[in-house]
């Protein structure tokens, strides 16, 4: 009888267990969990949540990034070829936005799409 009531506490318990973590994974994951990850020359200087408006100051003020409604956008740059600029918004996993003359690569990332990524690679 003991041990039948012990089963049932631990089934209860993983249950909990499996349904938390569940309910974790999809609230850090899905849509909601995507950051675009800014680096300069090779190095990562910051990663931000696309969830959130805001405009980024890359590499002392040498570019502008824009994010706004899950959508980041280089809006300025100080580089002669302003091809960052005009390269199209980002809001997709695995875009990026590149400024070759200073070195800046902007690139969407989602926790759980990189892990497919990775598996598919
Ligand atoms: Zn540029």
């Amino acid at each position: 009888m003991k041990m039948k009531k012990n089963d049932k506490i631990l089934i209860v318990i993983i249950l909990t267990v499996a349904a938390l973590v569940f309910f974790i994974h999809n609230l850090l994951g899905g849509k909601g969990a995507d950051t675009v990850t800014v680096k300069v020359d090779g190095k990562i200087t910051g990663t931000y949540s696309l969830i959130e408006n805001q405009t980024i100051e890359i590499n002392d003020g040498s570019n502008i990034l824009k994010i706004e409604d899950g959508i980041a956008d280089m809006i300025e740059a100080d580089c002669p070829d302003k091809l960052c600029v005009k390269q199209k918004a980002v809001s997709k996993n695995g875009e990026s936005i590149i400024c070759l003359p200073n070195e800046v690569i902007v690139e969407v990332e989602s926790n759980e799409d990189s892990e497919y990524d990775a598996v598919v690679n």
